[in-house]
């Protein structure tokens, strides 16, 4: 039984036994192919949403681009549509820089400064942190993530946007550029983030100038990915933290287990719940429209397409994770009876 500890967090007295693993493989190479047209074809009509534009670089995006990708463990690809199509990566870049964060500093060490639990509110909420006494409890949304990109290892913010950039770009297996227009009309329309960061600064919980924290982290959200980028830097967090394209061990198969389980609960805004209870895999969205969706041992599936719903994740991009999680049998939760073994497994 866990009890709770005095500072409330669970004491689940495991010790150090081996975690092991255990997952499935993906249907076959033509299946997946198959899919994934069939996900592009079903959904690229579809004309809800509207294109975020609180950035005014972001209403220039085109509303029709719509690009997916399935990117496998074994480095398999399998694009539909505008899979090529360059996007902002915005709040997705949360995911990887806390992927980094807890591999330069351990479980606990981010552990005990940035919680893992969704706040329930917008992703730019300072009510939250009000809430729970200057205490950032949500990497996935601005105020966890700039705590979190605080804690980036550099004597400078130049040296922390180098391992930012360089840590991003080698999760996706080529070196991302930043889009310098969106990121220039962010830091013009970004006064909120700059209130936040100052109101962690006054909780102690950011140590380093509040104004460039914010540059680092503006700059973390404007680095350029297509969906490509995204199922191949989604892929590496399911193969343990090896990039299946170049071989390269990014972060340790724990660090991709803990962003994991963080993105499971909190990385689809306020309808994290709801997105697990429909598709049952971890992901993680931004404003421009991409998402990216993790099946651990398997693969993932990188989406873009700018029209969004009212919080903030694409509508074309939502359908299309969850018809492929129901068609590439990727639900987490999903199971058959044993009895029923060796029938249709999704
Ligand atoms: N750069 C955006 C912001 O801080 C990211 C928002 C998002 O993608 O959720 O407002």
């Amino acid at each position: 039984m866990s009890t709770p500890t005095s500072d409330g967090k669970m004491d689940l007295d495991v010790g150090n036994v081996e975690q092991a693993v255990s997952t499935g493989a993906l249907p076959g190479w033509d299946d997946v192919e198959s899919h994934v047209g069939a996900a592009y074809e079903r959904y690229r009509s579809h004309q809800a949403g509207v294109v975020a534009d609180y950035i005014p670089a972001l209403a220039e995006a085109d509303p029709e681009a719509f690009g997916i990708t399935v990117a496998e463990v074994n480095g398999e690809l399998h694009p539909a549509g505008t899979a090529s199509a360059v996007f902002s990566i915005q709040s997705i870049a949360k995911a990887f820089v806390y992927a980094l964060v807890c591999e330069a500093l351990g479980h606990d060490g981010v552990r005990d400064r940035v919680g893992v639990n969704n706040t329930g509110l917008a992703f730019n909420s300072v009510i939250a942190i009000e809430l729970n006494d200057g205490h950032p409890m949500n990497p996935m949304v601005n105020a966890g993530a700039m705590a979190t990109t605080a804690m980036i290892p550099g004597a400078t913010a130049a040296e922390q946007w180098e391992q930012i950039r360089s840590g991003l770009s080698r999760f996706a297996g080529r070196q991302l550029e930043l889009d310098g227009g969106v990121y220039r009309s962010e830091m013009l329309t970004n006064q909120r983030n700059r209130a936040i960061a100052a109101l962690l600064e006054s909780y102690g919980r950011i140590h380093i100038d509040p104004l460039e924290v914010v540059d680092v982290y503006t700059r973390q959200c404007s680095l350029l990915v297509d969906s490509r980028d995204l199922a191949v830097m989604g892929a590496t967090l399911a193969d343990g933290g090896v990039n299946p394209l170049t071989q390269q061990r990014v972060v340790s198969a724990g660090v991709c287990r803990d962003t994991l389980s963080v993105l499971a609960a909190t990385g689809m805004y306020e309808r994290s719940g709801e997105w697990l209870f429909e598709i049952g895999l971890p992901a993680k969205s931004g404003v421009a429209g991409g998402i990216v969706a993790v099946a651990p041992g398997k693969g993932a599936i990188g989406t873009y397409s700018p029209r969004l719903d009212s919080a903030g994740n694409s509508v074309r991009g939502q359908r299309a994770t969850a018809y492929l999680s129901r068609t590439l049998g990727l639900n987490l939760f999903a199971s058959n009876a044993y009895s029923e073994q060796g029938s249709d497994q999704q």
